[in-house]
């Protein structure tokens, strides 16, 4: 039985995979348990996936999975846990930012109860500006509009339990985030800190575009309050809507001073606008409930209970 898998998801990262596999295999002999190395080949159009045929050619550990072009970052990793068969699960980056020996410190962790251990960037070395102000923005933003606990300063370099594997592949929705997903399944769930590295070899493979679609498959998978919206100021606009209306109202009837016409014309304006903001953000509720029946994730999970067959450590 296997007792750990680690998977790599791999874009292009031809100068990194030597130096990374001998590294893992180091850390993993260290721990002595059983383990595998799932690849999962990205698409890359260098010669990645040749070096991993080679290294799962002489080594019956090293596992892969090549698709049959670039699906993106969390595809990949979602498909190395579908095909991870250990007891404990690793994900971790293959240009050696995330450090490898990390492992032991995570599987240290575990062994001490607990079901997710993430790694938590205490530095990030040879990452650009841009890249680590968007990134802390990002995350604080998310943390606000969410009632999610999604941990700052971490990406998806972190060991998981056979549970949390599970239930991760219960969740199916299209548009994964993984570090959202895992922070919703809950459990115990702690960290180790550490320095991030910067990357050993290769470009990185996160395009600016594929970093926006991140963020937006982080909010709108976890967060509907962009839907919320328009609901809010609907009836923000209606109210400073009324108040013109009075106005209006009182000018032309009452102080007799207005310009023909202007009152019916700012009248039907304040009115139709508040009325389609509101009814807009009616929509977004429905969309709201529509969005959350269409992730069709678990609406529970018990970690504990004696109640026969609600507890599946039995
Ligand atoms: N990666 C992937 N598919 C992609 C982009 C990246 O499998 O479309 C992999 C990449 O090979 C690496 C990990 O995801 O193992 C993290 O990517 P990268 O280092 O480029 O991201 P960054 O550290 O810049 O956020
Ligand atoms: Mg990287």
């Amino acid at each position: 039985m296997t007792s750990i898998s680690i998977i790599i998801p791999i874009f292009n990262e031809e100068g990194n995979i030597p130096l990374l596999y001998e590294r893992l295999s180091h850390v993993l002999q260290g721990i002595g348990s059983s383990y595998e190395l799932i690849f999962v080949n990205d698409g890359s159009k260098d010669n990645s996936l040749v070096l991993i045929l080679e290294l799962a050619q002489k080594d019956e550990q090293v596992k892969y999975l090549d698709f049959s072009r670039n699906f993106g970052h969390q595809i990949a990793v979602t498909a190395g846990v579908e095909a991870a068969v250990g007891q404990t699960i690793v994900i971790i980056d293959a240009d050696l930012q995330d450090p490898p020996e990390l492992i032991a410190d995570l599987y240290a962790k575990y062994q001490e109860g607990y079901e997710v251990v993430y790694a938590k960037r205490r530095k990030r070395k040879g990452e650009t500006f841009f890249k680590k102000i968007t990134a802390k923005l990002f995350y604080r933003l998310l943390a606000k509009i969410t009632s999610l606990d999604i941990p700052l300063d971490t990406g998806d370099f972190r060991l998981i339990d056979r549970k949390v594997a599970d239930i991760l592949q219960q969740m199916p929705e299209k548009n994964k985030y993984l570090r959202g997903q895992i922070a919703w399944i809950g459990f115990r769930q702690t960290y180790v800190e550490y320095d991030r590295d910067s990357r050993h070899a290769n470009q990185t493979g996160y395009t600016l575009g594929k970093m926006i679609g991140f963020a937006i498959d982080g909010i709108t998978g976890f967060s509907n309050f962009p839907l919320r919206i328009a609901t809010i100021s609907g009836f923000a606009v209606s109210f400073i809507a009324f108040l013109l209306m009075i106005y209006a109202l009182v000018s032309r009837f009452v102080w007799k001073d207005f310009q023909p016409g202007w009152t019916s014309t700012i009248l039907s304006i304040l009115f139709i606008g508040g009325i389609q903001l509101i009814a807009i953000g009616i929509i977004g509720e429905y969309i709201k409930r529509i969005a959350d029946n269409v992730r069709d994730r678990p609406i529970y999970i018990i970690r504990d209970s004696n109640v026969d067959g609600k507890n599946d450590e039995n």
